[in-house]
């Protein structure tokens, strides 16, 4: 049943965040989040943070990660940062393919595809965003073109492989604008996803599917109720201690 998957509930910071205002961030995430069962909670923070980051939850249930990753594993890439150099701070994940990075950088699917290979060769767990643009949605594409990319990913995956990844679908009409999806429509996609999934092998259609695109307290507890939802992927709100621990514990709500 996909109720009793485990919740999880990660916080994608973006290009935010300065020493002194994250050290109280990351404090009280940690410490809101040891009264938390069964759900996971993770930040993914700038390059520069990570040693930051690490000090500050090593202690805690709190994992932690990176909001891009190389292709490649070492060389001559200039500004690239390698996987093995986010496990030196003991990342755990690497959120790939975010949408600012397909939009803003020209990443492909077959790109993301190679980052997420190379992320889990590298021992760290690829959270791959999928979604689609307004216009996409509005010519009733939303999902073919999840498809496509969620394809493009799963073809650079052994099965064993693909069974480690975490996916989130973060319409990109709804990332940062404050207009999330409903439920209905978040769910509907959530569960083509599963579907898909599903068809490439029985582990792979239970990889944790999470929901990203203007999640807040408000809207969280029914995002989460949803079938094939698993948790979030959180911008703007896990810059703010209380709302991103409201947020996860509307995860615990659901799984009560
Ligand atoms: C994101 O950037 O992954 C995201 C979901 O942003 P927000 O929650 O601010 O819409």
């Amino acid at each position: 049943m996909a109720r009793e998957r485990a919740k999880l509930v990660v916080g994608n910071w973006k290009m935010h965040g300065r020493i002194e205002q994250n050290a109280p961030l990351l404090t009280e995430v940690a410490a809101g989040a040891s009264a938390l069962q069964d759900v996971g909670v993770g930040v993914c923070v700038p390059f520069p943070y990570l040693a930051q980051t690490q000090a500050l939850l090593a202690d805690s249930i709190v994992r932690w990660g990176v909001q891009d990753i190389s292709a490649h594993a070492q060389g001559a890439y200039t500004g690239e940062v390698a996987a093995e150099m986010a496990t030196d701070f003991g990342a755990t994940y690497a959120i790939v393919g975010h949408s600012e990075r397909r939009a803003y950088h020209h990443e492909t699917p077959e790109l993301v595809g190679a980052k997420a290979r190379r992320a889990l060769d590298a021992g760290v767990t690829p959270i791959v965003c999928l979604g689609e643009t307004l216009d996409e949605r509005e010519c009733d594409a939303t999902e073919r073109v999840i498809g496509a990319q969620l394809e493009a990913v799963l073809l650079m995956l052994s099965e064993e492989q693909a069974a480690r990844i975490v996916i989130a679908y973060e319409p990109v009409w709804a990332i940062g604008t404050g207009k999330s999806a409903t439920a209905a429509q978040a769910q509907n996609v959530h569960a083509f996803v599963r579907s898909k999934l599903a068809e490439k092998g029985a582990t792979i259609a239970h990889v944790p599917l999470l929901y990203g695109g203007s999640v807040k307290p408000d809207n969280a507890q029914e995002l989460f109720g949803q079938a094939d939802i698993d948790g979030g992927l959180i911008g703007g709100a896990s810059l703010k201690s209380q709302d991103f621990l409201a947020i996860c514990q509307a995860a615990q709500t659901v799984l009560q």
